[in-house]
């Protein structure tokens, strides 16, 4: 061969005696084949096979398997971010004249798809109340297609009662879905309550150092899974190799850093809860927390995000003391080392007149606790302090 072939054909070296604890970072457009007729066969290598960068490599299909395996299912698809884990499912379920029922704590960009992308499409939606349990039954009809849960749910922290939704729904033929991304598979396992797809932003826990976006559906039957896949091809979606091989790496220390933050989280989230007026402090272990006996049923254990609600007397001072402090960052996403702090305003339509204020999320990272206490600190004596009108009056 000549000069310009050698740079492009790289030598063969041997693999034999290596091994190392690192996944290799497998990066591919073009899979090549041994044969014609290997490639002419390309198409019944079937969804596991390898047929071109952007279904496989096997960096991505470690994480997946990783992530099967910790969810307890059978296959598991990543897709670009978390917010694609939902919509691709969407995409996948629904056609013209179908609807989905979405809880009113989605993860909000959901329901902004479902008005703005759906709706014009001929998919409606139903907001549901996320408590509703089994009365779910009373909002099905012949058109529901798909049932969607997050719990707990984004900012306020409901719990929902996955089994009793799961029961009515699966009576029903209709599929349901979980976003998983604040207990991750380590503290709940929504295909072991017969949920269809379970999803995860792996941006926040399994990433969790705030620099990929990614997301993964996890199933447990092998249609669905092809389904998802199908969707996937045909809209042209993949992952990035160097971002699955550093999701792997954020998975490997995944247990102690929700085990840490989980652990701070908690204890701040009671801390607080005994300074403030009652009900102030969203967390799902905490016994006035709404669907606290199913969180204590269902979970194995509590991550480091969970939420304050701001009282109306202690919202003026909020933005000074945020910016003041020291340790925890402003910003929204969560789940990574660094701890944040952000500043939320909600609304809801099953209870228009739930969470009218400020609600202050508070996402746990690795930092040294008393720093973080330190920031938090003043923040809790301005809530815990009397308002001026009820003094006087
Ligand atoms: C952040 C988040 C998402 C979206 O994840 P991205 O990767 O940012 O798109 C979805 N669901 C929940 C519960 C989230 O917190």
């Amino acid at each position: 061969m000549r000069d310009k072939t050698l740079c492009v054909k790289w030598p063969e070296v041997s693999h034999e005696g290596f091994a190392s604890l690192a996944i290799p970072t497998y990066r591919a457009s073009t899979i090549v084949f041994d044969s014609a007729e290997a490639y002419a066969n390309r198409k019944y290598r079937g969804p596991d096979g390898y047929t071109y960068g952007l279904h496989g490599t096997p960096t991505s299909r470690t994480l997946e398997a990783s992530i099967t395996a910790l969810e307890q299912g059978l296959r598991t698809v990543l897709v670009p971010s978390g917010q694609a884990a939902i919509t691709i499912v969407f995409l996948a379920v629904l056609l013209p004249g179908d609807s989905v029922l979405i809880p009113d704590t989605a993860y909000p960009p959901v329901a902004g798809f479902c008005e703005n992308y759906l709706k014009p499409r001929g998919i409606s939606y139903r907001i549901y109340d996320p408590m509703i349990g089994g009365a779910i039954a009373g909002l099905i009809d012949p058109t529901v297609k798909l049932i969607w849960t997050e719990s707990p749910g984004s900012t306020t922290m409901e719990v929902q009662d996955i089994p009793a939704i799961v029961a009515v729904a699966k009576s029903r033929g209709v599929l349901t879905g979980c976003d998983n991304t604040w207990a991750t598979p380590l503290y709940f396992k929504p295909l072991a309550h017969e949920i269809d797809f379970s999803s995860m932003a792996l941006t926040k826990y399994v990433g969790g150092h705030s620099d990929l976006l990614m997301g993964s559906i996890a199933v447990k039957d092998i249609d669905l899974y092809r389904r998802i896949k199908d969707t996937i091809r045909m809209i042209g979606l993949g992952v990035s190799p160097d971002d699955c091989a550093l999701a792997l790496r954020g998975m490997e220390t995944m247990g102690v850093r929700l085990g840490h933050s989980g652990g701070v989280a908690l204890e701040f989230a009671k801390r607080i809860a005994s300074r403030v007026a009652p009900g102030l402090v969203l967390h799902p272990a905490l016994r006035t927390a709404p669907g606290h006996e199913v969180w204590k049923r269902d979970f194995s254990g509590s991550s480091g995000v969970f939420s304050v609600s701001i009282p109306a007397h202690a919202e003026e001072a909020l933005p000074d003391l945020l910016t003041a402090a020291k340790t925890f960052s402003i910003g929204a996403s969560w789940g990574g080392t660094h701890s944040l702090l952000a500043p939320m305003t909600i609304s809801r339509v099953a209870d228009a007149n739930a969470h009218p204020g400020t609600i202050l999320r508070i996402s746990i990272g690795l930092e040294d606790e008393n720093d973080l206490w330190a920031d938090l600190e003043p923040i809790v004596n301005v809530i815990a302090s009397e308002p001026a009108i009820a003094r006087t009056a």
